[in-house]
């Protein structure tokens, strides 16, 4: 959704259980942390603005459950997304085998042309590391992912992370919209490129009611 200068994307965070996803949801939208946080349930989201390049950009989140039984919820929440933020915990190394499953998934079930960010949380720990930072790199790179090692709980690369997201979703609907010129130009008339545009997801269940009060009344994909 873009409307000005005002730009509306939605981001679902997955990854295994315990990772960080609330967390790092509490520590974007609310810059808050919590040592002892509820087990998620289903999934619920909650959103923000905040201004890059210029543009104020909405990013509605949406933080899903990690476990097993939630799985077959998610590709509901995948519909949709702008991209889409695997989070592993860098210091549990089956998390981040965990990611690369998501990852495939993903590509499966959300937009093909979904942003994809992998964020290996709780840097914090890094005397613990159990995933190393050239490796998770390098994977990243393979898939055309953004990449940053995260931590929640002292807030490093967290808004960094979500800047790049939306930067990157901003540079692809310049791009489109120079596409959707050049087309016009030769009198082609308007393809209508939705370059990973979102429509408020008034169908997919809010299973903890999770929202701030700021949910968006649906809207239509615009150009
Ligand atoms: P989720 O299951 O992926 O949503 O994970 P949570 O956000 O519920 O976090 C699970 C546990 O890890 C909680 O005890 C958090 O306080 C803790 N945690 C989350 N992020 C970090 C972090 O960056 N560093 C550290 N040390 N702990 C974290
Ligand atoms: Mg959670």
């Amino acid at each position: 959704m873009n409307t000005g200068n005002k730009v509306e994307i939605k981001v679902v965070l997955v990854g295994s259980v315990g990772v960080g996803k609330t967390s790092t949801v509490l520590r974007f939208i609310k810059d808050n942390f919590k040592e002892y946080l509820e087990t998620t349930i289903g999934a619920s989201y909650m959103s923000r603005n905040m201004t890059v390049e210029d543009m104020v950009i909405n990013y509605n989140v949406w933080d899903t459950a990690g476990q097993e039984k939630f799985h077959s919820l998610v590709p509901l929440y995948f519909r949709k997304a702008t991209a889409v933020l695997v989070v592993y915990d860098l210091s549990r190394q089956k998390t981040y085998e965990d990611a690369k499953q998501w990852v495939k998934a993903l590509r499966n079930h959300a937009p093909e042309n979904a942003i994809i960010a992998l964020a290996g949380n709780k840097l914090d720990l890094a005397n613990l590391r159990d995933v190393e930072t050239e490796e998770a790199k390098q994977y990243a790179n393979e898939i055309g992912a953004i990449f940053r090692e995260t931590s929640a709980k002292d807030s490093t690369g967290i808004i960094q992370i979500f800047e790049e997201i939306g930067r990157t979703h901003l540079n692809r609907i310049g791009e489109s919209r120079r596409a959707d010129r050049r087309d016009d130009n030769r009198g082609h008339g308007n393809v209508g490129v939705n370059a990973g545009g979102h429509d408020a997801d008034s169908d997919v269940p809010n299973l903890n009611g999770g929202n701030n009060g700021t949910s968006p009344p649906p809207r239509r994909i615009c150009c």
